[in-house]
Parts: C-alpha cells; structure tokens; sequence
C-alpha cells in the first residue's frame, strides 16, 4: 500500500514517495524555548511523532530533525525581565521541553540541532544568496530580496502583490520591499552576537531552519512539518532562501496541522489562552491527552475542552483494561480452533487500521477501528477457554498500533507492554528480512529474541512467540 498524503505545496493530496528508496528525512520546526510548551505546540509534536512511527511501522529508516529555536527577540526579552542571560532560559526551557515530550510519548528525534550550534551554517548560506544576486546588506543588516525569487508565494499560494496588501510593513524603511525579510540583525546593545563578514550581529528566524536542514539533509527533505500559522511567512521564507542559495528543493512534501482551539479561538502564547502540556498532565493523563490529539485528522481543528479530554480518559481506560483482560486470557487460553467470523473481524480492522493511515493520516478513523475490535471481542475474552492463535493476533495487532501511536501508555502497565512492542516489531523485522532471503539477518533477530527470552514458533497463520520462561 502506498501512503497518500496532502502536501501544501500544490495543494492537493500525493502518493508518498521518499526521494531515497527505504529513507525518510523530515524536518518538523521545533518550539521557541522561552517557556513550557503549551497543548497547542504539542499538536504537531504529535501527530508528526505518529507519522514518522507510522513510516517506521512500514519499514523506512527515518532521519527525524525538529530543531530548537534558542535565540529570538522573545528569548532575549524574557531573559531581560528575568534578569538571566537568554543561553540559561533557554537551556532551562530545553530541559523541560525533553521532561514533557517524553511524558507524552513522544519519540526522541534523530537529532535536535539548535540554531546557536549553526551559526556559522547560517551565515555560509547568506553568503550565497548575496553572491547570487538575491540579497542586500543596509548597514548591519541583511535582507532578502524576494523580488528576485521567482516562486516567492507558491506555498501559501498567494503572489507577491497580493501578500503586500495584508502584511504588516515593517519599520525599516531602507529595504526594497515591505515583504523582503532579515537574514543577519545588526547587533543591539544588550543582545547576544556573533561575527559576521557584516560585522557583528544575530540570524534571523528564518534562515535557522533552512541551515540546520540543509545542514542535516543537503540533498533535501522528503517531508517538512508545522503548525499551519507557519506556512506564510516562515516556511515560504525558507524555500525561497534555500531555493535560491543552493538551487535545490528544500522539501518535496509540506504538511501542516490545523489548530488546536479554545473557546473557538487559537490557542497561543499571545492571547494568552493556554494550558500549558505540563499543566494539562496534571489534570489529565498524558496518554489520554494524546488519544484526544489523535481522535481528529491532524488537518482539522480541534477543540481543548473538559468533555474531549474526559472522552480520552475513559478510551484510555477501555483499550488498558481490554488489554489487561488479553494478558490474562492468555494465561488460560488453550490449542483450539479460533471462532471463524472472530478471526475475520480482527483481519478487516487490521486493514481498516492502514487504510486509514494511509489515507493522508486518518489517526481518528484509525481510532475508532482499534475500538470497534475492542467491542467485538470482549465478550470472548471471558470465555474459560479462549484459542491462544485468537488471542495472539489480537495482541499482535494492539502492540503494532501501540508502536504506531502510543495510545495505552507503557509504563503504568504490567507485563512489559514496552518490551512486547519490541518482540513484534523484531518479528516483523524477522519477516521482512526472510522475504528478501537475508537468513543471516532473519536468524540474527532470532537469536536477539531468544536471548531475551522469546520463543519463535513459525506456523501457518505467522509467527507466534511465548516467553520461554512460561509453561
Ligand atoms: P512556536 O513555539 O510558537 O514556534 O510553535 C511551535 C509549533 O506549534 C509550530 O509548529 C506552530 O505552528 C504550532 N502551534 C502553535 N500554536 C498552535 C495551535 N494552537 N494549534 C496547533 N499548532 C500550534
Ligand atoms: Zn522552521
């Protein structure tokens, strides 16, 4: 199966073809660290965690980069008011950033580079825009020309002319046009700098995440991701300036989340309307706050209320306890034959769980496939004696989908839910491994599994496995 996604660059949905066969390379722009993230800001975070789990489920290797803004006008002033320098607040915001990813199941990226680290990156690729012709340097400064751009607006959709009508010009009134944007700020007393050949001074935001992608993927990105307040202006300044400095495309694939809403408005730092993730955790399980993430189709909006939370919980609560009831079935489930329609239920929603996922990331219509099986068959986890093949591709089915979207939660549960995750996903490694004839490598994941304690049994119906420490 091939995914279908919908890329804002051209406005239309795409099969999913990575340039690299079997590689994936995705940026996500990471969070501003002047403060704890809010519910809002762990949206993308997310439901970009569950696609790039999602490409690992089907077998890519996925070089996942999310970025960390360390200095910014908001960083520098906060820091001022707190009387600390912007590197400690950001530091200390770097720290609680990984303390509440981590709560809420997300996935450590491959790497997270911080724009601090790649100053010099940065300062590489203005250099090529001005040896190019598409930027100019008024005193300290140094701007982009995006009259000198060609495809200037072909994310957002919009042209030139019509994106000067709605936006707001900003105070230098040296620059070419109201839309050019800052590459290098000259220095200000008081802010952090670093050399330049423009004399002393700080990047703007924009150019951080083209360098530190360019940086990561200088062949480009598959996928780039972010909220969809960042499709115009930063993500349209980032094609233009690596488009124009390195010729190549920055990404061949734009996503973009829809908003988490408060109230019917966006929830952000600005209006002041936000929880933020760590004040939601105290209220809320941060298994279930990601189950409510996943209940809508990342392009939707999405309401933070009480109910919608509440309504997570109780799921959460159905999907451990219908897992709980497996584990224990398990453990008097006998050799017999498996009731036919039984079977045939947990094969459609094993493939209703892909096609939904497959279909540009459909978490919510997934969902409610995993609670459909949940509802067929917990009547028969109470049987004396239930068929252990049955049981097996249910839990074979619950612990893909766990790895997919880590929506039972792996420490509060007994039994080594993270472990088992693990065991399927070797067997499937195993699997794919013997498909292509590699047996050293198939008997490699063997050996792996046995030495923590597995037996593999190869039937006709698949792979089962037992802990060889059970009768
Ligand atoms: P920031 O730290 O403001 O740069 O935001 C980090 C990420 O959160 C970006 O991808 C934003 O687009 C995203 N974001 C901010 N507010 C919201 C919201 N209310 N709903 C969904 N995504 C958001
Ligand atoms: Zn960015």
């Amino acid at each position: 199966m091939t995914m279908e996604i919908y890329n804002t660059l051209g406005r239309r949905r795409e099969r999913f073809e990575p340039a690299e066969p079997g590689k994936v390379k995705m940026y996500v722009c990471g969070p501003t660290v002047y403060n704890f993230f809010h519910v809002g800001n762990a949206r993308p975070f997310v439901v970009f965690d569950v696609l790039r789990r999602y490409l690992e489920f089907k077998g890519y290797e996925v070089l996942y980069i999310q970025n960390f803004t360390d200095v910014d006008d908001k960083i520098i002033n906060r820091a001022r008011e707190e009387g600390t320098s912007p590197e400690e607040l950001a530091e200390r915001y770097i720290k609680a950033y990984f303390e509440d990813a981590d709560r809420l199941g997300i996935k450590r990226a491959t790497v997270y580079p911080k724009a601090t680290e790649h100053i010099g990156d940065m300062i590489s690729l203005i250099q090529r825009l001005l040896e190019r012709g598409f930027a100019y340097v008024i005193g300290g400064d140094v701007y982009f020309d995006v009259s000198k751009f060609e495809g200037y607006g072909k994310l957002s959709g919009k042209r030139i002319s019509e994106l000067e009508a709605g936006y707001r010009v900003e105070p230098n009134p040296l620059k070419r046009n109201p839309l050019d944007f800052a590459l290098w700020k000259a220095h200000k007393e008081g802010e952090p700098w670093w050399d330049s050949p423009w004399g002393p001074g700080r990047p703007g935001w924009h150019i951080e995440c083209s360098a530190m992608a360019f940086r990561y993927a200088p062949e480009g990105l598959d996928l780039h991701c972010g909220g969809e307040d960042l499709i115009f202006p930063h993500h349209e300044n980032e094609i233009a300036q690596t488009e124009a400095a390195t010729g190549k495309m920055l990404a061949r694939y734009w996503l973009h989340n829809g908003f988490l809403l408060i109230d019917k408005e966006k929830m952000s730092k600005s209006l002041g309307n936000f929880m933020t993730a760590r004040q939601a955790m105290e209220r809320y399980d941060p298994i279930a706050i990601r189950i409510f993430m996943l209940s809508a189709h990342y392009r939707s909006p999405l309401n933070f209320s009480e109910d919608n939370l509440r309504q997570a919980e109780s799921s959460l609560r159905r999907l451990r306890n219908f897992y709980l009831s497996l584990e224990e079935g398990l453990s008097r489930a006998q050799e017999v034959e498996p009731p036919r329609e039984l079977v045939q239920e947990i094969e459609r929603v094993t493939s209703s769980f892909k096609s939904a996922m497959e279909d540009d990331l459909n978490t919510a219509e997934a969902l409610a496939s995993v609670f459909e099986l949940v509802k067929a068959l917990n009547p028969y986890l109470q049987e004396p004696h239930p068929s252990a093949q049955l049981l097996e591709m249910t839990r074979s089915f619950l612990l893909g989908v766990e790895e997919v979207m880590g929506i039972m939660g792996l420490k509060e549960l007994k039994g080594g839910l993270e472990l088992d995750v693990e065991v399927e996903r070797l067997i499937r490694e195993r699997d794919r491994a013997r498909k292509e004839k590699n047996w050293a490598k198939a008997d490699s994941i063997r050996d792996k599994l046995s030495q923590m304690g597995i037996r593999l049994e190869d039937t006709p119906y698949g792979t089962r496995w037992r802990r060889s420490n059970r009768p």
